[in-house]
């Protein structure tokens, strides 16, 4: 028997290997970023090819990171399967290495910076769909088992057992008959995970089991990335967080809190959009791809981003409910605040407005992610400010 077995220690109900397993495989690190052991390694690159917050959230090495970050996010709102598994780059060369490990970090702090755990939930399990397709012909499938569970074993012939605790803790969260307990091969404190053939593997059980842990090691890794995420990152975060909430939006016609950003919290251009069509003033192409993308963005159902054209001179029902159903389909983000100056979309001029005067202030997303995050703290102080009790007078 190839044992992979490791102290445990109880965590609440969950018991987890006390010691995590050496791992400096750096193909296996790039194709699981989030393990424990990638922090290390990951801190390691950034250092050896100088990348920073910026070069990760703007510069141009780091471009085509955030190009497959930004799939793995569509991936994992749009993908029944979870985040695509090929990668857009060969894992056994550096650059390939590089362009998985940072698309995870650079994905994991927008859904960090979208403060919305729902959210972060479905990219982690997208996140952990991914890996246990690929842990499922993998050989570090078993590095992996131990660094996640504390009692794990596979025989020569490649059948795994894992030790009850795990495995009643893990089997939880899944459907299926061959999950419960009257149903599975328990002895001395371990189940045997039989091979079902072509139906189930032993080893595609354990892949199961564990995408329940990396599930939620990966969510609460966001939620505390989250916590520690200051008020500028935010707000430099707000493009690619609105890609995200408005594809949500639109896929599901959730109403999610960005999403929740009331009229209080739009900036001037889009406003200006809206009061001109509403006094039949044709606003020019730009400005009304603008406005619809806008809408997309912070979750407006397309009925009312319809509505908004209805006063314009050239309105026509069904083609308006065509072109801003394209654009809800499509995906569009909305423009910057450049292509906006240059194409007279933009409503204000220095001095009228003191968000649109701020140096960083490059996209009408960043002004409504601003407002809101001002609006909050106003809140907090008022809350903090009245009296208890102050109610009962
Ligand atoms: S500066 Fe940007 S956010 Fe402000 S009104 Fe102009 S385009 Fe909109």
């Amino acid at each position: 028997m190839r044992g992979f077995k490791c102290n445990a220690i109880e965590l609440g109900n969950v018991p987890k290997p006390f010691s995590i397993p050496d791992l400096k495989d750096e193909v296996t690190l790039a194709r699981y970023p989030f393990l424990p052991q990638a922090k290390e390694w990951i801190a390691k690159m950034a250092t050896t090819h100088e990348i920073d917050i910026d070069e990760l959230l703007d510069g141009s090495m780091m471009e085509r990171a955030r190009v497959r970050a930004r799939s793995r996010l569509v991936d994992s709102v749009d993908s029944k399967d979870g985040v695509e598994v090929a990668s857009i780059g060969d894992i056994h060369t550096e650059e390939g290495r590089l362009l998985e490990a940072f698309s995870f970090y650079y994905a994991r702090l927008v859904v960090g910076a979208s403060e919305d755990e729902r959210l972060i939930s479905r990219w982690a399990q997208a996140e952990a769909e991914r890996a246990q397709h690929i842990l499922d012909r993998d050989d570090a499938i078993a590095i992996i088992a131990s660094t996640y569970i504390s009692e794990i074993e596979c025989d020569k012939n490649g059948v795994w057992r894992i030790g009850l605790a795990d495995f009643i803790e893990l089997c939880t969260g899944i459907t299926g008959s061959r999950w419960r307990l009257p149903n599975c091969d328990i002895k001395d404190g371990w189940v045997t995970l039989f091979d079902e053939g072509d139906k189930y593997s032993s080893k595609g059980k354990v892949a199961r089991l564990l995408r329940e842990r990396m599930k939620d090691d990966i969510r609460l890794d966001a939620i505390e990335k989250m916590a520690k995420m200051d008020e500028s990152l935010l707000i430099r975060l707000s493009e690619p967080v609105g890609m995200i909430r408005g594809l949500v939006a639109s896929r599901t016609a959730e109403t999610i809190a960005l999403i929740g950003a009331g009229e209080e919290d739009w900036p001037p251009c889009m406003r200006k959009a809206v009061s001109e069509l509403a006094e039949g003033v044709n606003v020019n192409h730009f400005g009304r791809v603008f406005l619809g993308s806008m809408s997309r963005c912070i979750g407006l159902p397309a009925e009312t981003t319809v509505d908004f054209f209805r006063a314009a001179p050239d309105f026509n029902e069904s083609t308006t409910t065509y072109q801003v159903g394209h654009l809800y389909e499509r995906e569009y983000t909305p423009s910057g605040c450049s292509k906006l100056k240059v194409n007279h979309n933009c409503a204000v001029r220095t001095g009228e407005d003191r968000l649109c005067d701020q140096p960083w202030m490059d996209h009408p997303l960043k002004y409504i992610r601003a407002k809101q995050r001002r609006r909050k703290k106003q809140e907090s102080v008022e809350v903090n400010v009245i009296p208890p009790n102050s109610g009962d007078a």
